[in-house]
């Protein structure tokens, strides 16, 4: 079976027709939500069919690799950071950011997406082939879009997983790490063992911060790629970057932090605090448009061949699949959600018509 409609199928697929509408109403056949590169893809695989699609976002395209650290290098090869069949070239074997922001730009402009920038979307109601979605502009503005379908890609970058300790609240605590330059001079305290933490940690070291690194782990996790690994290793094996294993924060102050070590209570002088402990989808997001989530790793209930969730006409994509296990589903593979739902979309369109 091919994976996209011929010129003749597309024929047959049932558009709602744009009569004349109120400014804010804008009806379509599917409404993708996230802006991300599955929701890209899913948008494109979509339009592939002949169907009118709308993409939501909160913010702008790829709003959270544009929230990555400036400079970043992909672990990944292009090649796997591809949509829509868009070949994605870069200068040396592993995109930058800032390669990655234009790749993405360049194939919403090829495929003439309707991306809908900075728009949050704050209620999904309804039912199939009958859903109103309300988003919220930067002005406060409503917008309302009437759709058949509904594609979920909300991504989980925007939500960070928290301590749940004294202090996290302060200013000098961020869960996100951009550059080094801020924290040059001052005591750093990095909590986390991956690769977000790992990274910090070293770039941190060589801008002039004095870091400490906290791991609840035995030592740094296997997952710390094979690059980054042993470079952290020496520098905490010659005392360069101070690390506690099998230790956490217990207290953040204004200009300290208690840690708790094996060897008990540790209070540090302390001028920041990165927090790299991961992040997670919106769960309440998820449920109030009705999608179940599994007990304990938060999965949306959907079927593993479409993608639709519980609620029908509503799919799931990319990383929120996964729910909670986060380092399962990544572009590279997240981004063919959007031919497994379109296989599905046209099934139901075609038998619709
Ligand atoms: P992550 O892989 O989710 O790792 C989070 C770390 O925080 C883990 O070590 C975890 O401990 C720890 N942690 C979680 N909750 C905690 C808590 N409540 N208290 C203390 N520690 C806690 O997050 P990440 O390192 O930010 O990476 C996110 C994704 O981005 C990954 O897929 C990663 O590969 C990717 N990434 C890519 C690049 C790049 O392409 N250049 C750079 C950085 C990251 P445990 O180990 O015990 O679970």
């Amino acid at each position: 079976m091919p994976d996209l409609l011929i010129a003749e199928d597309i024929a047959t697929v049932p558009s709602i027709k744009t009569e004349e509408l109120p400014e804010s109403e804008t009806r379509t056949d599917v409404v993708v939500i996230g802006a991300g590169p599955t929701g890209l893809a899913c948008a494109i695989e979509a339009q592939k069919l002949g169907l009118k699609v709308v993409v939501v976002d909160k913010g702008c395209l790829v709003n959270s690799l544009f929230h990555y650290p400036p400079g970043m290098t992909f672990f990944t090869t292009p090649e796997l950071l591809e949509i829509g069949d868009i070949p994605f070239t870069t200068a040396l074997q592993k995109p930058t950011r800032e390669e990655a922001l234009e790749y993405y730009r360049k194939v919403s402009e090829h495929y003439h997406l309707d991306v809908r920038q900075y728009e949050w979307v704050k209620t999904v109601v309804g039912e199939d082939d009958k859903f109103l979605i309300t988003a919220t502009d930067r002005a406060g503005r409503a917008h309302d879009y009437r759709t058949r379908k509904v594609i979920v890609s909300t991504g989980y970058y925007d939500l960070f997983n928290q301590l749940g300790i004294p202090g996290e609240d302060l200013p000098k605590v961020s869960h996100y790490y951009a550059e080094a330059h801020p924290y040059y001079d001052s005591d750093v305290l990095v909590i986390g063992g991956k690769n977000s933490a790992a990274i910090a940690a070293l770039d941190l070291w060589r801008h002039g911060a004095r870091v400490t690194l906290v791991y609840r782990g035995t030592q740094l996790h296997h997952h710390v790629k094979y690059w980054i690994k042993p470079d952290l290793e020496n520098r905490i094996k010659n005392s360069e970057i101070e690390a506690y294993f099998n230790s956490t924060a217990q207290e953040i102050g204004v200009d300290y932090v208690v840690i708790h070590t094996p060897r008990g209570p540790r209070r540090l002088k302390n001028d920041f605090v990165l927090a790299l402990i991961g992040y997670h989808p919106d769960y309440d997001f998820l449920r109030s448009m009705g999608i179940e989530l599994s007990p304990e790793q938060h999965r949306p209930v959907c079927d593993p061949i479409t993608l639709e969730s519980n609620v029908p006409g509503i799919y799931v994509a990319g990383v929120i699949v996964a729910g909670s296990r986060t380092n399962e589903i990544f572009i590279e593979n997240g981004r063919f959600h959007g031919k497994q739902i379109a296989e599905d979309l046209r099934r139901k369109f075609q038998s619709s018509s």
